[in-house]
């Protein structure tokens, strides 16, 4: 009968860290309830959840890879297969474009192998028609919150950015269920070109479009954290959505956490060690995550201010165009005077073992939303410092809503203004958040929001529950539609 057949779900997400981790995570939670999971992807992007299957193997669950490759028609230059090899050639518009040709290859999968349901990223509105050729849901993951899933939603309906006369004038984003502001300046893409003739305007409508046609929503996130943005979404805005996270939770040793993403440019248990000789709540680890990039006078104005607020540190460094010009950006002599009270990882950092370090007692994050996550996770309060995308939403939610966080006060997307941010205001947002009575009442408040999210995917918790109600539909449709195809 249909209670024994497996599920067999595909994952599709965007090649990108910020996509392919977190859709791990939910592959893995999936695989964990006894479903079949299989990864879809491109040729150099496997290697990146190569870790996760073998360790499958070993945990007696069940994660695949399944590979379709861009046509030569998509006229991608080699090697470029995701959005951090587009970007540093400066394609990104081309990379979009491209994914819509991985169509016809994912269908031939879809083909071949019959699964119940496909869960694709929100960059892929072509993914609903696909599965609907083959009679199966589609899921949509975005990779946010679901705050900032209704702060978009209302900004599409309301339009208020029309109502002010300069980028920088703030608005108040009506009919939410807090006061926020936010400028024109500060704006995700989406808000930005949603009706504008353009691509990316073009891909997010139909984005919106497919997901109004799709099954549902899933969100990483947990009821408790932002349960008035969960019913709005729901109820107000009518979206069908599961919250199922923090998914990185679902790593549980150090060879999982240490498994995820790319692999560390230092060694983990070099990182561990150092970390095991610091007092609890003693270090800031900073990082801005896969994606952002700093021009050298920020970076030297980081270092600055990370020296002036006389903490420990871990601060990550990511390597691009900032490699060869190394002495622009460091300070004469930081390093040496920084040994033993802080250090620089160039390159990837094993973060989820960072954060959940007990040494670690702040985070000053980019407020991508898989960082903001898990720093709620493991408990931490943050600085927060927006860099683009709808990182200041995030922000919003973790400084105004949950008020575990302090702004260091950056005004727009960092790519276009240089060094906007001083090294007097990171080094006060991280004083702010690292002594004193409003620090410790915020490293309280975040110490209970870790707690919550640890509760929420334990057996019986909201997100636990949540997804063995999606798993359970997803079971109904499947057996309801084989009835029909017997008919
Ligand atoms: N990450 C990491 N090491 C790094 C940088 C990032 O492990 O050096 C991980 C981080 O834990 C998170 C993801 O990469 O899971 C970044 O996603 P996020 O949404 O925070 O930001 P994005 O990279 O998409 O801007």
């Amino acid at each position: 009968g249909s209670e024994t057949r497996q599920l067999h779900v595909f994952f599709f997400p965007l090649m990108a860290q910020g996509h392919m981790i977190p859709t791990t995570d939910i592959a893995k939670l999936f695989a964990f309830r006894g479903v079949k999971a299989t990864i879809v992807t491109t040729p150099l992007n496997v290697p990146l959840f190569s870790k996760t299957i073998q360790r499958a193997k070993d945990l007696g669950i069940e994660i695949h890879a399944q590979i379709i490759k861009f046509p030569a028609e998509a006229g991608l230059p080699e090697g470029c297969e995701n959005l951090h090899a587009a970007n540093s050639q400066d394609i990104n518009s081309k990379f979009f474009t491209a994914t819509a040709m991985l169509q016809q290859p994912l269908e031939q999968l879809l083909q071949e192998h019959r699964p119940d349901c496909i869960v694709a990223d929100m960059f892929f509105p072509w993914a609903t028609d696909s599965a609907a050729k083959f009679g199966i849901p589609r899921l949509v993951f975005h990779g946010t919150c679901l705050f900032s899933l209704c702060t978009s939603e209302t900004m599409r309906l309301y339009e208020p950015q029309k109502n002010v006369s300069s980028d920088t004038e703030p608005f108040v984003i009506p009919h939410l269920p807090d006061q926020i502001k936010l400028t024109r300046m500060q704006l995700p893409g989406f808000a930005r070109e949603i009706n504008v003739e353009s691509d990316f305007g073009n891909l997010i409508v139909r984005a919106i479009e497919s997901e109004l046609k799709s099954f549902g929503v899933i969100v990483n996130s947990f009821y408790e954290l932002e349960p008035a943005y969960a019913d709005h979404y729901r109820n107000v805005l009518g979206r069908k959505a599961w919250h199922i996270g923090p998914v990185s939770l679902c790593n549980k040793d150090t060879e999982d956490k240490a498994g995820r993403g790319k692999k560390a440019s230092i060694d983990e248990h070099e990182c561990l060690k150092w970390l095991d000789s610091k007092q609890p709540n003693s270090v800031v680890y900073v990082c801005f995550g896969s994606t952002s990039e700093f021009p050298a006078s920020q970076l030297h104005e980081i270092a600055m201010g990370l020296e002036a607020s006389g903490q420990q540190f871990i601060w990550v460094v990511r390597k691009g165009k900032t490699e060869d010009a190394e002495e622009e950006w460091l300070p004469e002599g930081f390093e040496e005077r920084m040994k033993g009270k802080g250090f620089i990882i160039r390159g990837w950092a094993p973060q989820l073992l960072i954060l959940d370090h007990q040494a670690v007692g702040g985070f000053v994050t980019h407020c991508g939303w898989n960082s903001t996550l898990e720093g709620v996770s493991a408990g931490l309060p943050m600085v927060t410092w927006p860099v683009f995308a709808e990182q200041f939403y995030n922000e919003k939610l973790v400084t105004q809503i949950l008020r575990i966080g302090v702004g260091v006060g950056a005004q727009q997307w960092a790519r276009m203004v240089g060094d906007s941010v001083k090294r007097e205001a990171i080094e006060k947002a991280v004083k702010r958040m690292m002594v004193g009575e409003e620090a410790e009442e915020m490293r309280s408040r975040a110490k209970e929001l870790g707690k919550m999210a640890r509760r929420a995917v334990e057996q019986g918790g909201s997100s636990w529950s949540d997804l063995n109600g999606l798993i359970e539909e997803l079971r109904l449709h499947g057996s309801s539609s084989k009835q029909g195809n017997n008919i």
